[in-house]
């Protein structure tokens, strides 16, 4: 029987999406179904695990049904899950104990504060800065809002999973209780130096090591997805940005990607040895292949697409976010106009929580149309300075940027971007980097694709952008640049 498909399974915060890839790395049919969010209060942010889990089922079915395939197509599954979301449940019944606390949730601030005198151990160990973000305050705060949970726990009633490794367990019939090493280092628990869960940190925070799933390598034999068929294996598993480096084949050292989404993700491969850097990045496990581990660096912009969708629902500049390139390209310069989109405080290098956001150089001449462009500039500039702040820890130039995520889609903003960090960006063929990322792992596993090599060969780009900009026209850029986030963090 031929198997010439794997199916990738990419459960992102927004929906959940199933994907066939064929050999080439071509996407064979999708299917995606949303996911509800709950807010039960300001900050918070929580999700349905069975939810999750009957939503990865129905896009599995959709998928096989929409491109009449069937299991016996299929080679097997590769995984990548939005990550740190948090889910706890009961060992015996499989149900989960409380909802799924999603990484943007701010409700574990509390222990994170608390915890601020570990900052430095948990940096050399962790790779990780103190954060409601990661998943060990996340752990803490269910185990004190549920009935007995703590006790639950150290009797080893209770399991702790991170996505991947809840819907591994849903698909395995409760067999699997496994994570990889990429997820594992988002939890704040696991030391990035010895791949193992840390003693000294589980006991800081007190959360029980039983509840805790094995780690595993990205590209391994995790199971099998026994609720689909018994002999259908799971050989790839990696959280959503580390996914997504491997399926923009960033396979060498200095290698980068960045990711247009809501906010934009920027990582790059380090190589073997870890890099710590002196300005908020974070270092994390790209990914663990032939007992080889690697590792990023990493740095994110908190606005990116999401000022477009502020420019369309708050400004009501715009209908719909492609038309921010028209508008771009009506005018033929931004009219020396500079949007800092610092809604809730500036990220990497400056970290301040406390500005907020501000527009500069605005005169009688100034357009809609200078100030949608100066809008999108300010998704490059953000970009540049995480950048700018990886190269400087790093001490490696990045000499061609590799893009994906919705915003690609505009290509002012991807030429823009190009010129003023006077670096060649590249947009690939499948702009499914994600779930590619995750089917090439299991591939790998499986014999399906035989080494880098092979998928370095069919690895194809679309579009290729090149800057444009001279030295002197980047200078002027980039003091204006400095002087409006020097003015934006004096208005308090
Ligand atoms: P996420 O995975 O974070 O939901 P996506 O990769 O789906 O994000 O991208 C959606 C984001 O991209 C939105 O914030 C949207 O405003 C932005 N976006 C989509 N198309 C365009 C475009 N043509 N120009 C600028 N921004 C865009």
């Amino acid at each position: 029987m031929a198997k010439d498909y794997i199916l990738s399974l990419d459960q992102g915060t927004t929906s959940s999406r199933a994907m066939l890839f064929d050999k080439r790395g071509n996407v064979f049919f999708k299917a995606q179904q949303e996911i509800k969010c709950f807010f039960p209060h300001d900050g918070w942010v929580e999700q349905d695990p069975i939810d999750i889990w009957l939503s990865i089922l129905y896009v599995i079915n959709d998928v096989l049904a929409k491109c009449n395939l069937t299991y016996d197509d299929i080679d097997s599954i590769g995984l990548t899950n939005q990550r740190e979301t948090t889910v706890i449940w009961d060992k015996k019944t499989g149900m989960p104990v409380y909802n799924a606390i999603v990484w943007q949730s701010r409700q574990s601030v509390k222990y994170c504060n608390d915890w601020r005198n570990y900052e430095k151990i948990v940096h050399e160990k962790t790779g990780l800065i103190i954060n409601p973000y990661f998943s060990a305050s996340k752990i803490r705060f269910i185990l004190d809002n549920i009935p007995n949970g703590q006790a639950r726990a150290e009797n080893g009633e209770l399991m702790f999973g991170t996505i991947d490794t809840w819907i591994m367990y849903k698909l395995s019939k409760h067999h699997i209780f496994k994570t990889d090493v990429t997820n594992a280092s988002r939890t704040m628990l696991f030391n990035i130096n010895t791949l193992s869960y840390d003693d000294e940190l589980l006991n800081l925070f007190n959360i029980p090591k039983c509840m805790l799933p094995e780690v595993c390598p990205s590209s391994h034999i995790f199971g099998y997805a026994e609720a689909l068929r018994s002999d259908l294996v799971i050989a790839g598993v990696a959280g959503d940005q580390q996914a997504a480096l491997f399926g923009q084949n960033c396979f060498n050292e200095g290698e980068s990607k960045n990711t247009y989404g809501t906010g934009c993700f920027m990582l790059m491969n380090v190589g073997e040895k870890p890099i710590y850097s002196k300005n908020g990045l974070i270092t994390t496990i790209a990914w663990q292949l032939d007992n080889k581990v690697i590792y990023a660096l990493e740095g994110s912009v908190f606005i990116g697409g999401a000022s477009v969708q502020w420019l369309r629902d708050q400004m009501r500049m715009i209908k719909n976010a492609s038309e921010s390139e028209n508008y771009a390209n009506k005018v033929n310069s931004d009219l020396g106009v500079y949007v800092v989109p610092a809604f809730v405080g500036l990220g990497a290098p400056y970290w301040d929580d406390e500005c907020r956001g501000a527009v500069f150089g605005l005169t009688r001449g100034t357009q809609k149309e200078h100030f949608i462009r100066a809008t999108l500039n300010s998704i490059a500039l953000q970009s540049k300075d995480v950048m700018k702040t990886m190269e400087r820890d790093s001490k490696k130039k990045i000499k061609v940027l590799k893009v994906d995520g919705g915003a690609t889609a505009n290509s002012y903003l991807m030429q823009y971007q190009s010129n003023i960090l006077k670096t060649k960006i590249l947009l690939p063929f499948c702009l499914e980097t994600t779930a590619l990322g995750a089917a090439y792992l299991a591939g790998l596993c499986t014999g399906f694709w035989k080494n880098l090599e092979e998928i370095k060969n069919v690895h194809r780009y679309q579009k290729e952008y090149f800057p444009t900009f001279d030295n002197k026209t980047i200078k002027e850029i980039d003091r204006k640049r400095h002087n409006a986030i020097k003015a934006t963090r004096i208005f308090k």
